[in-house]
């Protein structure tokens, strides 16, 4: 099993749909799979979810960390700007 650390969402990075999964315990993993992944907070490095397979960490999937409040992105998902900013 391989940890890998997350990254931060960019500021005015694309809001998906999906909403923010918050961590309410920050002893309890959000997500729980059988894949070959554990996903740390790229802050503070607590664990956020655990046996996650890579194509499960989408763009969709972002988790608040339940001890340092910084909301979490697979660093695997690239960085996508919002285009909706007003053109100068
Ligand atoms: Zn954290």
């Amino acid at each position: 099993m391989a940890v890998k650390q997350m990254r931060r969402i960019v500021e005015g990075e694309v809001p998906f749909d999906a909403g923010t999964a918050v961590q309410e315990d920050a002893d309890r993993p959000v997500f729980r799979g059988n894949g070959e992944n554990d996903y740390v907070c790229v802050e503070c490095g607590n664990v956020l979810a655990i046996g996650m397979s890579a194509e499960h960490m989408t763009k969709r999937v972002r988790i608040r960390c339940g001890r340092c409040r910084t909301i979490n992105v697979s660093a695997e998902v690239p960085v996508e700007l919002s285009r909706r900013r007003a053109p100068r």
